[in-house]
C-alpha cells in the first residue's frame, strides 16, 4: 500500500543522538511535518541486534511508531574505512564507548590505518520510516571521502572532524550544517524517502 506523510502531521524521531537531531533539524523542516524526537516522548532506546544498518533502522523505528501510534523516522548509520575492512561501521557508536569518546575511537581509526596509503572512507545512513500498523519503508544513502589525521573543524559530531567527502577540501566538521546536510549520506537516504512517499516539501 502506499503511504505518504502529509504537511502538519505529527512524526516520531526514533532517536536519542543530539548529532543526528541537529541534523535532522536542518533536513526535516522543508517537509512541514510536527517532529518530535523519542527522547522527548520518554520512548525507551531498544537493543539494536541487528547485524546491519538496515536491520537495525527497523528496529529502532518501529519500536518508536509501536509505542507512540505515530509514524516514527529512525537512522541507523556509521563510519567505515577501506583499509580496515569497513569497520567501525554498524559498530561506529560502540567503538566510542559509554559515555561516548570520539577523540578515542577517531584515534583508534587512525591507529588502524597506520601506513596504509589506502584513504578510502564512507559514511552510510540506512533511514526507516514505521507506521503504527507496523509497515515499514527503508532507504539507504552513502557518501564516499577519505580521512584525514588530525581531526579538522569543530562542527557536526562523531566522526566529522576526519572526513572529507569526494570533492570537497573541508572535512564534515569544518562545514556549516546547511553545507553538510545539502549531500550527507543522511541527505542522500531522506531524498530518496521524500521521492519514494511522496512527500511534498512545504518552501
Ligand atoms: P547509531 O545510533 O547506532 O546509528 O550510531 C551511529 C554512529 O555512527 C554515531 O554515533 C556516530 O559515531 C557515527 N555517525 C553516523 N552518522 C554520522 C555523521 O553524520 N557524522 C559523524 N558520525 C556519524
Amino acid at each position: 500500500m502506499a503511504r505518504r506523510l502529509t504537511a502538519g502531521a505529527t512524526l516520531v524521531l526514533a532517536t536519542h543522538n543530539k548529532g543526528k537531531l541537529a541534523d535532522f533539524e536542518t533536513l526535516l523542516a522543508p517537509l512541514g511535518a510536527v517532529v518530535v524526537s523519542a527522547g522527548d516522548l520518554g520512548l525507551p532506546e531498544p537493543d539494536e541486534t541487528a547485524p546491519d544498518f538496515v536491520g537495525n533502522a527497523r528496529i529502532k523505528a518501529l519500536a518508536a511508531a509501536l509505542a507512540s501510534g505515530h509514524p516514527a523516522l529512525a537512522d541507523d548509520s556509521g563510519f567505515s574505512v577501506a583499509a580496515l575492512d569497513g569497520a567501525p561501521g554498524v559498530h561506529s557508536a560502540r567503538w566510542a564507548g559509554k559515555p561516548a569518546d570520539f577523540a578515542a575511537a577517531m584515534t583508534r581509526v587512525h591507529a588502524g590505518i597506520g601506513a596504509s596509503e589506502d584513504r578510502r572512507a564512507w559514511f552510510t545512513s540506512a533511514l526507516c520510516l514505521a507506521w503504527p500498523d507496523g509497515h515499514t519503508a527503508t532507504f539507504l544513502g552513502r557518501v564516499e571521502g577519505h580521512t584525514v589525521w588530525p581531526p579538522r573543524g569543530a562542527g557536526g559530531f562523531g566522526y566529522d572532524p576526519i572526513f572529507v567527502p569526494l570533492g570537497e577540501t573541508h572535512s564534515y566538521a569544518e562545514m556549516t550544517s546547511a553545507q553538510k546536510n545539502a549531500a550527507s549520506h543522511r541527505a542522500r537516504a531522506l531524498a530518496q524517502l521524500t521521492a519514494a512517499l511522496s512527500v511534498i516539501p512545504v518552501v
